[in-house]
């Protein structure tokens, strides 16, 4: 290799090294995440996801209303669409659903499991320090709604202390892996204030 090549090697890695997480997140997260297809029809779910769809905890599978209503009217009134488990019907069989798949370290359950405790729902006694705990470990098991959730809530200072830089980086992670809210979140904060814009190039 010429002194040349090599120098120019060196100077391309060099720009790919100064990318501010700003550069980065222009350049990924443009596909849907693959936990926005709806796993009977495999169609992306139409936004926004919660909205036009329903999570099972049984499975912790996000159902599209398409195939829901399909399987309504099949007679599927009391099972999952997808995995034909009965639905529970009551706050305590739910909870012990979600908490069974907790215990196998389903990151899905587990940031279903915190929002329980963010919101004091399902009869769990409301303990934000513990939604926290188990959302920043649903987010490091993967699942970028749980990044979300960190983000808006240290953004916001909503049970936590304010920590905008912390919310921001919560909120880039799951952005650059394509979720919709965290990316619009961004987006909206980066044509407020050029105070945010130079925030978010400066961190990572
Ligand atoms: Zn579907
Ligand atoms: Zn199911």
């Amino acid at each position: 290799m010429s002194n040349e090549s090599a120098a120019q090697i060196a100077v391309e890695l060099a720009d790919q090294a100064a990318q501010s997480p700003h550069q980065r997140l222009m350049a990924s997260g443009h596909e849907r995440p693959e936990g926005d297809r709806c796993p009977i029809c495999f169609d992306l779910i139409e936004l926004p996801v919660a909205k036009h769809s329903t999570n099972n905890v049984c499975c912790m599978k996000r159902v599209c209303n398409g195939c829901d209503l399909a399987a309504t009217q099949r007679g599927m009134l009391d099972r999952c669409p997808f995995c034909r488990t009965p639905i529970p019907d009551n706050n305590a069989s739910t909870l012990v659903m979600i908490q069974k798949r907790v215990s196998k370290g389903d990151a899905d359950a587990i940031k279903v499991l915190g929002e329980q405790y963010f919101h004091g729902k399902l009869g769990v006694a409301k303990d934000v320090t513990r939604a926290i705990e188990l959302w920043t470990e649903a987010a490091e098991l993967g699942s970028i709604d749980a990044h979300y959730e960190l983000g808006r809530a240290y953004y916001t200072g909503d049970g936590v202390e304010e920590d905008k830089l912390r919310g921001i980086r919560h909120w880039q992670q799951a952005a650059m892996k394509g979720h919709e809210p965290s990316r619009h979140n961004l987006g909206a904060l980066n044509m407020i204030t050029m105070e945010t814009t130079n925030l978010l190039c400066s961190t990572g």
